[in-house]
């Protein structure tokens, strides 16, 4: 199997693993030079994240490796990846390492959905608090259009963009990250909104809790329509970027 006739062999097909040192093999093998799947000291990843992390990377790269794919202690990844803390974090993608903060919160899948339907809770009272900030200011300054953009929000209720409703959602996320750096055609229209100055698109998009850095706002969009993308759900989705995916036969 080894290609002794230097005949490649086929992508191989993603298998749940059935153990974690399984897990970490398959990864190692076809997606990660690099894999800690059981942080030092502590009880291993739950295999079930495991897997979804195995096949979530091994659906967007192709055959191509990351550095490293790291679950561990929150000091450890913000250690690596240059901050004093990882806050709220639960995942990264830094350097072509995909780190994964070992948190109780991941440690189940219904774990993880408590933690989500609490923060959407708080994001959409936030939300509804801010718009009402927004339209106060509107009215002082009279922009019509921006009125009626506030009012159109009102009316759709708050999209949470970062708040993903699984771990496979947040494992594409970072994936979507990846994605990016694959595509230049992505980097060009990632890098324009970016570095536009749209105040009154970025004022509203910041009620999307999309904006969490002021730099990284498009960055952060880009990557939740790879999410999007990959559950399906195209509505939202830019032209432009949808065709990037479909390009790249993600
Ligand atoms: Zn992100």
């Amino acid at each position: 199997m080894s290609g002794a006739g230097g005949i490649q062999q086929g992508p191989v097909q993603f298998m749940p693993a059935t153990s974690i040192k399984e897990a970490e093999d398959w990864a190692m093998n076809n997606i990660a030079q690099k894999v800690r799947f059981v942080p030092e000291n502590y009880s291993p990843i739950e295999l079930e994240f495991a897997n979804t992390i195995n096949e979530s990377v091994y659906e967007v790269t192709k055959g191509k490796k990351l550095k490293g794919i790291i679950y561990d202690h929150p000091w450890k990844i913000a250690k690596a990846i240059g901050r004093d803390s990882v806050g709220d974090m639960y995942a990264a993608l830094h350097e072509d390492v995909l780190y994964i903060v070992r948190k109780e919160t991941l440690e189940s899948e219904a774990a993880f959905k408590v933690a989500i339907s609490d923060s959407l809770k708080i994001s959409k009272k936030q939300f509804k608090k801010t718009l009402t900030e927004l339209k106060a200011y509107y009215k002082t300054t009279k922009n019509e259009s921006i009125l009626k953009a506030i009012k159109e929000l009102e009316k759709e209720g708050s999209k949470p963009w970062q708040l993903s409703k699984s771990r496979r959602d947040l494992v594409r996320h970072e994936m979507g990250h990846w994605v990016e750096t694959q595509s230049v055609d992505l980097q060009k229209i990632t890098n324009a909104h970016t570095n536009k100055n749209i105040t009154n698109y970025k004022k509203l998009s910041e009620y999307q809790n999309v904006l969490n850095t002021k730099t990284g706002h498009w960055r952060e969009l880009s990557s939740e329509y790879f999410v999007s993308y990959k559950n399906g759900i195209l509505d939202d989705i830019p032209k432009e970027i949808l065709d990037i995916f479909k390009k790249m036969e993600l």
